[in-house]
């Protein structure tokens, strides 16, 4: 392995585990923030000007122009740990020329499979079920008291998105027997529903599932209106980020279109829902019960409304969660995990591998700035 005559310096805001050590193999100098809690935005620019080639960044790091304008002449790269890039100024980035690369892919499953254990958690109550077991509260077996759940199989669930993730949730859900309606004003991906209603199809033929089931596209209102589970995929697009924004698409006005017997998993990003409407439709009973794993701060703070006692019946909260599985998370196969992909989309731009080409460069987001 060729070792640098003058080393790449990158810093990392956070600790991404032992691919840094590639890095470090191939000479690179790495310096990491050592605080697992994220370091200050003040701090992150100060490393930037000091002339680094790459900043390793997590969704908790705001990079603006101001990052970009510390890092002129020297950031080539700033490599973001995690598939999703709204902490990431996109047009900011884009008037420096800066890529900056993500890590699609290699969380799709395990996010999905979170989101469907979510959905399965709140359905089947198994919190508030856990709870009367270690509580002493379960004092006999009952045909219905002291609650029941809601069954997940033969049930239709709406699909927020169906990107990646959206279309791995469509598969697990699939998998239960779930009739599935789709909406996502800006990419549908017909083949995908052909070849899972031929499973369906296929599995009822052959008597694995006993229903058929079906998935079709529909609006966002028939999807709102007429499922009984509704699982979030989208990027969290801010007003002027794209006709059809993602910031509050769950309001008031669109809480109270759905069920009073449905469910809302939210695996995407927290301003994608209105917290205070959504504690409101808990507590009026507009809606069964949600699932969140991202909120519109995070941590979740003390005084959120999600943390009523009245709706902890039916309110699951999980700490940003979705992805955190080890292989995911942490391997260094660029194939298998985010710190692996990570790394080697800050390698891409840095070495200049694809002829120097960041078009050509896979993990690059924002390909139109160059
Ligand atoms: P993706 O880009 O492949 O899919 C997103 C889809 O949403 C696209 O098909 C897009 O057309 C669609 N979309 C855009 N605006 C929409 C709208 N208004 N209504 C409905 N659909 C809309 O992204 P992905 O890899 O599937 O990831 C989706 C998001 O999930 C990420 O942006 C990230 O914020 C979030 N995420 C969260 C976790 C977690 O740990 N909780 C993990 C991974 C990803």
């Amino acid at each position: 392995m060729a070792i640098l005559t003058k080393p790449f310096r990158v810093f990392a805001t956070c600790d991404i585990g032992e691919a840094l050590d590639l890095l470090r193999r191939r000479g690179y100098q790495i310096e990491v923030y050592p605080d697992p809690k994220a370091p200050p935005k003040r701090l992150i620019i100060e490393k930037v000007r000091s002339g680094i080639d790459g900043l390793i960044t997590t969704l908790r790091d705001q990079i603006d122009a101001e990052v970009f304008e510390a890092g002129k002449g020297t950031l080539k790269v700033v490599a973001q740990f995690a598939v999703g890039f709204d902490n990431i100024n996109r047009a900011d980035a884009n008037r420096y020329k800066i890529p900056f690369t993500n890590t699609a892919d290699v969380l799709t499953e395990a996010t999905a499979e979170f989101a469907f254990f979510m959905l399965g958690a709140l359905a089947r109550k198994l919190w508030a079920s856990e709870h009367l077991t270690r509580k002493y509260e379960w004092g006999f077996w009952h045909p219905y008291l002291p609650f029941l759940g809601d069954e997940v199989t033969g049930k239709t669930i709406a699909i927020i998105g169906t990107g990646r993730i959206g279309l791995a949730m469509i598969k697990k859900c699939a998998g239960f027997d779930m009739n599935i309606l789709c909406y996502d004003p800006a990419y549908q991906n017909h083949d995908y529903m052909k070849a899972i209603q031929e499973t369906m199809a296929l599995r009822h033929a052959r008597g694995i599932q006993k229903e058929k089931t079906w998935i079709k596209y529909v609006s966002f209102e028939d999807s709102l209106e007429q499922s009984d589970f509704i699982s979030v995929h989208v990027p969290l697009l801010r007003e002027g980020d794209s006709d059809t924004p993602t910031f509050h698409l769950f309001n008031e006005r669109t809480l109270h279109m759905m069920r009073p017997t449905a469910f809302l998993v939210n695996t995407s990003r927290g301003p994608v829902v209105d917290e205070n409407a959504l504690a409101k439709a808990l507590k009026e009973n507009w809606i069964a019960g949600a699932a969140l794993d991202v909120y519109e701060k995070e941590p979740l703070p003390a005084d959120s409304p999600l943390r009523d006692p009245a709706i902890e019946d039916r309110c699951r909260l999980f700490p940003h969660f979705a992805s955190a599985a080890k292989i995911t998370r942490l391997s260094t196969d660029p194939d298998k995990g985010m710190a692996g992909r990570c790394v080697q989309g800050l390698i891409d731009v840095v070495e200049k591998n694809y002829g120097g080409d960041v078009k050509k460069m896979p993990y690059v987001v924002n390909k139109e700035a160059f």
